[in-house]
């Protein structure tokens, strides 16, 4: 593609979405990749619709000349799923904000793709309904980032990802085509699922406007508790026993490592004293507030009259709940040692332990100056690692010890942040060539210009990884 035609491809834009629309220069630059990556946004432009039709329209001029497109959500991604090089397009979401209903009859709520998460969970309980997705960027994350990654967060244990949460969508495909799948019903199998397309795809197969999102009735009790256990086994004990005997109102079931709680509680309020090797974070939601409380108390000791827990403080109100959720939503205070960077794999619990084991023993015998957090929704099978390699800096060898031992335990190397450019090169240990294929084909069919996301989850070219 020519100079000539990307700087009338950008004469096209601006006459067609105001100049106001378009962003060049210092404006692109100004921006960083992502929340947690300070490197500059490099692009030839950003492109900010405010319709769907805009960003047809955008689709069909840049398919026109072949022009590549990156899409930008709230850049809360963590597997480099926001690059974009010097001669890309980036489309950004951020003008298309309008919750445009919450429908308390058929409980579901429509908007644009470019929603914060946060602004959509406020809308549904304003109107006395919960949207369940919760995840710690919730302030910054956008609805169409939250379906394009599939995010999972802190209640996939009981409402499941943010796939069971999609009624219907509305995506553009890299030629501007757009493909109105609003469905509202619970139940519509006529034909192909066609939105499931675009959940968990990053992108690649098309850039999502509108969705329609299923809603649950709110609960009228929360109850949430700060747990502390002296070992794994407790842990694992724990899970499935709040989980039969709170009668299926368990929502949360958060585990942090006692490296990362005492970093992450540094400075703020401590519930629990420093020296388990375990604190779980767990999380009840139910019908009645004048029942629900005492039978979650009464779990607890329960649990405790087992062995099942060491330790544990009940929140008392909503002030102290929102400062026990504080402390694991502070990943940031272990980006602080240097270089950092963030995991996120899935295994069956009962490997957990064995898996941890081996991840640190690794580290410790290839980088002796690491630090390690651990922590993630263990509910769901899912861990996350925050590892500052120390003076080597060696992203390869840590992504060695998280990774390689996964295959062993029939893990996955992305439990809920997906593949971006960043895990491309592992995507095989965790799916078959056969499944490589069959996305390749996908994108072959929808993309034949490979212009949407380009490079992102796997290269067309048959190379996967590891071989
Ligand atoms: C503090 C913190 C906590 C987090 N916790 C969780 C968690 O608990 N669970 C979890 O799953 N993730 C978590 N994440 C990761 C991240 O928040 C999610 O992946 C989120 O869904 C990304 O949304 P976004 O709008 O920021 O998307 P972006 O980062 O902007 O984009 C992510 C990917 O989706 C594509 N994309 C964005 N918008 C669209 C669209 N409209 N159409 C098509 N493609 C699009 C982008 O091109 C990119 O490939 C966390 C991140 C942070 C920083």
């Amino acid at each position: 593609m020519s100079n000539h035609s990307q700087s009338e491809l950008l004469q096209q834009l601006r006459t067609e979405l105001g100049s106001a629309a378009v962003l060049t220069g210092a404006d692109v630059s100004a921006r960083q990749v992502g929340i947690w990556d300070e490197r500059p946004v490099q692009a030839l432009a950003i492109v900010r619709p405010q319709s769907t039709e805009q960003l047809s329209g955008v689709l069909r001029l840049c398919h026109a000349i072949g022009q590549p497109v990156v899409t930008h959500g709230g850049r809360t991604g963590l597997v480099e799923g926001c690059v974009s090089g010097p001669g890309d397009l980036v489309v950004s979401l951020e003008c298309m904000t309008r919750i445009e209903s919450v429908d308390e009859t058929n409980r579901c709520m429509t908007v644009q793709a470019g929603v914060p998460l946060e602004l959509a969970q406020r809308a549904a309980s304003d109107a006395g309904l919960m949207l369940p997705l919760d995840l710690g960027a919730r302030g910054s994350c956008t609805i169409g980032g939250n379906i394009a990654t599939n995010a999972g967060g802190n209640r996939v244990l009981r409402y499941g990802m943010t796939r069971e949460m999609v009624l219907g969508l509305e995506a553009v495909l890299a030629d501007g085509t757009v493909i109105s799948s609003m469905n509202k019903m619970l139940k519509n199998n006529a034909g192909y699922d066609l939105k499931q397309l675009f959940i968990g795809t990053e992108g690649t197969l098309g850039i999502v406007t509108r969705a329609v999102l299923r809603l649950h009735p709110s609960c009228r009790s929360e109850s949430t508790a700060f747990i502390a256990c002296d070992s794994f086994a407790q842990v694992q004990s724990l899970l499935p026993f709040l989980d039969r005997e709170l009668g299926g109102h368990l929502s949360a079931f958060e585990c942090l490592w006692r490296s990362f709680y005492q970093t992450a509680a540094a400075g703020l309020n401590a519930p629990l004293a420093d020296g388990s090797s375990h604190y779980v974070l767990v999380e009840s939601l139910g019908p009645d507030p004048a029942v629900d409380n005492e039978q979650f108390l009464a779990v607890l000791s329960a649990a405790a009259e087992k062995g099942f827990l060491s330790d544990a403080v009940v929140a008392k109100s909503g002030k102290e709940r929102d400062s026990f959720w504080a402390i694991r939503d502070n990943v940031e205070a272990c980006l602080h040692f240097g270089e950092s960077f963030v995991f996120d794999v899935s295994l069956p619990l009962q490997d957990m332990s064995a898996y941890v084991d081996q991840v640190l023993e690794k580290l410790d015998g290839v980088l002796p100056g690491h630090r390690s957090f651990v922590f993630g929704h263990v509910g769901d099978g899912n861990l996350h690692f925050v590892v500052s390699p120390g003076a080597e800096r060696s992203r390869a060898i840590v992504e060695s010890a998280i990774y390689q031992p996964l295959q062993a335990f029939g893990g996955s190397v992305s439990a809920e942040h997906g593949i971006g450019l960043e895990k491309k090169f592992w995507l095989c240990l965790s799916r078959s060539d056969a499944e490589i294929r069959l996305m390749q084909a996908l994108k072959q069919a929808l993309d034949p210009d490979g212009l949407l996301n380009p490079g992102k989850v796997f290269d067309m070219n048959g190379e996967h990884g590891l071989q």
